[in-house]
Parts: structure tokens; C-alpha cells; sequence
């Protein structure tokens, strides 16, 4: 059997131990519909309450603002049209970055479809976002921003502190969304300090469960629900809660709040022993800013395209991402935004780490995209790629 190496932690992660011990529990033991008023119900309501505190614990917030859904895709929706429905009447224009993940980009393109104007800020050519482009372009008519955390295609932190104190100083009432899935529990935040109306996350990044993540909304900041039904999540959410996944969402973050410092450690140190071994390849291009967050590492080697690497890596157990999994191999969005050319686009790789990557396994990611170099372009020299 192929060593299994993981280098795709961006596009998800392992399923901690202790996570799926807490789902396994849930469906087969406290499997109660948290609403119902029996001892079952209360047994489910009960652990769902404990993993909201831990959430909450890891995001820095008051449990009863989180509302729970089946993932950030979800909640980014669930905000982008919730707040613009809820402010139609006092304003029609949003800004948003060029390169937020696709989950915000197309809420806010159909947005336009029904007359919103959007703004797109354009990313610098080394990745990085000007919060002064960000609070410029906002006028008496602004009522949204989305502006996410930490890019999932380059790992670059968008200075968020900054854009919303710049922001409120111009428009005090703008609602102010981050979409936060690429930064939590790796990038330390303080929500208190962030001064946004609502967050995104999801549990799968941060070895949770697949299908499940969160919103937090600020107390006060109103948006309007897009389903309809029960009295679950304060009805912004109806639906029977995914009581079990939830759980297993709490034990991740329980986990990632008492292990942060230490994953991070090793993720930095992963990323800057690549990034030291890929430096002595000519043929490497960086496009992930050197400040950008150790978790990824998104480079180009022109002349080869992505998929071509990404099976010539896969088939020695190496797995790396050829632009964020969502785009399903579609061109990158976020690199275009940057003004990459086609040659570098359709060459990149996204290599994204966890704490479980090692430095060993660096070495071998490393010595394999060297002998994928020398292999492919001497196939693609005699006509054979
Ligand atoms: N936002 C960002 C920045 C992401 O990286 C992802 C996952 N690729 C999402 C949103 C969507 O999250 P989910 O898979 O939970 O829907």
C-alpha cells in the first residue's frame, strides 16, 4: 500500500479521533431530536449545549450568537442575502474581495442580478488586500462588506482589524461580514477587538466533520432568515439540528483551543522547510506572500500543468490541491484576480498542511515535485505530454 501524504489540509482535514468518537456517540446513544421534551431530547440538548460553549469557547463569543448550519458555504448565504434583505431599503451597494471563495462570490453575483451593485477590490500582484481600497470605495449607500480572513488559495490575512475600524469611521451602521473558515483556530483573533456584525467557520477544517459549521452574528446585528419552518437556531436555521455532527464540531474545537500553539509550530515549521527546499528549484514560482498564514503554500511550475503534477504526485500517495477543491479544477479565480498569467495559473499547486505533516514528509513532497519537473518537462520535450 501507498504511505498516504496528506497535503491538501485546506481543502479538508482529518477527522480527529476524539471528534468522531463524540459523533459515533451521539448517533448510537444520545441519538434524541434535541427538541423533544423527554430525557432523550434533553440528553441530546444537553451535549449540543456543551458544544456550543466549546465553539464558542475557540471563537471568542457568547454562545447563544452562534447559530449552527451544514457548513461556511451555508452560512455565508445565509448572511450575504439575510443582510442585504434586511437593509434593501437603506442602501443597494456591496463590497466585496475578488478572491473570496466561491460561497461568497455567487451570492453576491445573483445579488447583482437583482440590482445590488457590487464592488470587487482587486488584490495586489503579491496577494495582498489594501484595507484603504476596502474603505474608499465605501459610500452612503454601502450596507454590506464581506471581506474574508485568510485566503484559502494563498494563505494571505487580510488586515480585517483594520478595514473595520476605517470603515465605521466613514459609515458607522455598514454590516460587516468575514468569512473566517481558512483562519480559525490558526490565526489568533480576538472578536471582541474585530468590531464585525457576523463570522463564518467550518468544522472540517479544523478536523471536524464534513456538513456542519456556524454564524455568529453579533447581538443587535439583524438579518433576515432565507428558510422557514421550525423554532430551531432562533429560527434563522429551522430544521432538527444535526445534533451529532455538532458534537463532533465541539470536541474539534475543544481540541484546536487546548492544541493551537503546538499544530501551528509544526505547521510553520513544514511550510518553511518547503518553502527553503522548493527555493533551490529554479523552476518554482511563490505566489503565497511570505507573511501569509504557514498553513499554505500555493506555488506555480510553469510549464506543467496542475493536473498533470497533481497525478504525477498522487501517485506516490501525495496529495496537493491544483486551486481550491470547490473550483473542481476550474481556472482559479483567486489567482486570475491577482493578475497571474494563464502559463502560472494553469500551472499552480496548492499545498496545504496540518500538524500531522512532518518534516520528513516535506522531503519527500519536495524531492517528488523535483523528479515530477524532471519527468514531465522531458516527456513534454518529446511530444509525449
Ligand atoms: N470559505 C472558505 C474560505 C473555504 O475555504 C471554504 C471551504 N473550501 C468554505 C468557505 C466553504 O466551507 P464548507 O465546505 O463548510 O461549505
Amino acid at each position: 500500500m501507498k504511505t498516504e501524504l496528506y497535503f491538501d489540509n485546506a481543502a479538508t482535514t482529518r477527522t480527529a479521533a476524539e471528534a468522531a468518537e463524540a459523533i459515533l456517540d451521539m448517533l448510537t446513544i444520545h441519538y434524541g431530536n434535541p427538541s423533544s421534551l423527554h430525557y432523550k431530547g434533553l440528553e441530546a440538548q444537553t451535549r449540543m449545549d456543551k458544544a456550543r460553549r466549546q465553539v464558542s469557547g475557540l471563537l471568542g463569543c457568547q454562545p447563544e450568537r452562534l447559530t449552527f448550519t451544514s457548513g461556511a458555504t451555508e452560512a455565508n448565504n445565509l448572511v450575504i442575502f439575510g443582510a442585504a434583505a434586511a437593509r434593501k431599503r437603506q442602501g443597494s451597494q456591496i463590497i466585496t474581495t475578488a478572491f473570496e471563495h466561491s460561497s461568497v462570490l455567487e451570492p453576491c453575483r445573483q445579488l447583482e442580478k437583482e440590482g445590488f451593485e457590487i464592488i470587487w477590490i482587486k488584490p495586489d500582484p503579491n496577494g495582498r488586500i489594501h484595507a484603504e481600497d476596502i474603505i474608499e470605495a465605501v459610500t452612503e449607500k454601502t450596507v454590506l462588506i464581506s471581506c474574508m480572513m485568510v485566503n484559502n488559495e494563498l494563505g494571505t490575512i487580510l488586515p480585517i482589524e483594520e478595514i473595520v475600524k476605517g470603515v465605521r469611521r466613514k459609515k458607522k451602521d455598514v454590516f460587516v461580514h468575514t468569512d473566517a473558515v481558512q483562519a480559525l483556530g490558526k490565526l489568533p483573533f480576538r472578536l471582541s477587538r474585530l468590531d464585525v456584525d457576523a463570522v463564518s467557520i467550518s468544522a472540517h477544517k479544523i478536523h471536524g466533520p464534513k456538513g456542519i459549521g456556524a454564524l455568529y452574528l453579533r447581538e443587535g446585528s439583524r438579518i433576515l432568515p432565507r428558510t422557514f419552518g421550525g423554532e430551531q437556531e432562533k429560527r434563522l436555521r429551522p430544521g432538527t439540528e444535526n445534533s451529532a455532527y455538532i458534537v463532533g464540531f465541539g470536541a474539534a474545537c475543544e481540541l484546536m483551543q487546548k492544541n493551537s500553539g503546538v499544530y501551528m509550530e509544526q505547521i510553520r515549521q513544514c511550510n518553511l522547510r518547503l518553502r527553503e527546499l522548493l527555493a533551490e528549484n529554479s523552476g518554482v514560482v511563490f505566489h503565497s506572500p511570505e507573511d501569509a498564514l504557514p498553513s499554505v503554500l500555493n506555488i506555480s511550475i510553469p510549464g506543467i500543468r496542475s493536473e498533470i503534477m497533481l497525478h504525477f504526485l498522487e501517485q506516490k500517495g501525495i496529495c496537493v490541491s491544483s486551486g481550491s477543491a470547490c473550483s473542481k479544477g476550474a481556472k482559479s479565480h483567486a489567482l486570475a484576480a491577482l493578475g497571474l498569467s494563464d502559463l502560472e495559473i494553469d500551472s499552480a499547486l496548492r499545498i496545504s498542511f496540518s500538524h500531522e505533516n512532518t518534516l520528513e514528509q516535506v522531503e519527500i513532497l519536495s524531492n517528488a515535485v523535483e523528479e515530477g519537473q524532471r519527468t514531465l518537462l522531458s516527456q513534454r520535450r518529446k511530444g509525449k505530454l
